[in-house]
């Protein structure tokens, strides 16, 4: 059976883990977001895809889930001391974890496109599944705030998502979320057809504003996702996100912060939402077939059952 899901840098690795012990690896497509893609301090750095690619070779930071698990910091530190008015170091990268994003950072300097850097990272990590940046052009989340200034006097502000995110830790107004660019950039062709080839599509337990709908806003990604069976996990348990700035972003569109919201939010696109038994209740308003099992992700045990719970979903599905 091959699978292909839709991932950004949290929520659906975690299923990935799972995923991977119960169907084998190389039947795993993955189309990642690359929204938040960034320079910082003279390194590019594509923090959903270094994740996956962490993830499927078991170096991933379970704590923080971004960086190597176990990594050292001596050039950070050292970066440290070396600062003055006109160099910082503005990130506590790894030393195993800057690395890769050095070695990411080289081959976009020489114009290599994206999706070609990652597939000779999955290569150099022996990782068999097949990982995709959702597009090789630039396209950009952008959170438009607003906040007063000294004077009193409201203004917009439009932030990359990092400063939204890192910088501000996620506590501004938010008035809405775009995605620049990807009215104009186009899917890579191996993920177009990872999607066409694959048995079903699944769109893991990630944030719908800042992670999977900057992939289905390329055309050709999301018009290739509505001619497959689609299932989707709900990140969002209760009325709030497992983690992560989900909730607020999904208010500030206008959709509500529980299972009813996220399949409102997905309902073009998807057969089934996956939701936690903690949920159960609301199952009457859920206008999409939906399958209630556990969804939170502690454990590797959570993960391989969730995983399996949505590959019978979709069998029984298919049966029909
Ligand atoms: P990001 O790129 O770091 O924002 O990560 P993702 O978008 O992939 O994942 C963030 C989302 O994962 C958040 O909205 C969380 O609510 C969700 N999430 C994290 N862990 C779990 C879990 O164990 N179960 C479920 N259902 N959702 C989770």
């Amino acid at each position: 059976m091959k699978v292909c899901v839709l991932s950004g840098g949290t929520g659906t690795p975690k299923l990935m883990q799972g995923l991977k012990r119960v169907i084998p690896e190389n039947d795993i497509s993955v189309i990642v977001n690359t929204a938040e893609d960034t320079w910082v301090g003279g390194l590019y750095l594509s923090p959903d895809i270094d994740t996956v690619l962490y993830t499927f070779s078991d170096l991933i930071n379970e704590e923080t889930w971004y960086g190597v698990k176990g990594d050292t910091f001596t050039t950070h530190e050292t970066l440290k001391k070396f600062e003055s008015n006109d160099f910082k170091e503005l990130l506590r990268i790894g030393d195993k974890d800057r690395a890769l994003k050095m070695h990411k950072t080289h081959y976009i300097n020489k114009g290599y496109p994206l999706s070609k850097i990652v597939d000779m990272e999955r290569e150099m990590l022996n990782i068999k599944a097949n990982i995709y940046p959702m597009t090789d052009d630039n396209v950009e989340t952008k959170i438009l705030i607003k906040e007063k200034d000294e004077e009193g006097n409201e203004n917009k502000v439009l932030l990359k998502f990092h400063d939204f995110w890192i910088n501000r830790k996620g506590k501004a107004d938010v008035l809405d979320v775009f995605y620049e660019n990807s009215n104009y950039a186009s899917a890579v062709d191996g993920a177009l057809n990872a999607i066409e080839n694959c048995d079903f599509v699944i769109i893991g337990p990630s944030n719908p504003i800042t992670s999977i709908a900057p992939i289905l806003s390329i055309k050709d990604i999301k018009k290739a996702v509505k001619d497959k069976v689609v299932f989707a996990v709900s990140p969002i348990v209760g009325d709030s996100a497992v983690s992560g700035p989900a909730g607020v972003l999904m208010k500030a569109k206008g959709y509500s912060v529980d299972v009813i919201g996220i399949c409102e939010f997905y309902k073009d696109i998807i057969n089934t939402l996956v939701i936690d038994n903690a949920d159960k209740d609301k199952i009457d308003n859920i206008k999409c077939d939906v399958v209630a099992t556990n969804t939170i992700m502690n454990s590797l045990t959570d993960k391989i059952k969730l995983a399996k719970d949505i590959i019978v979903g979709y069998k029984s599905l298919n049966e029909k």
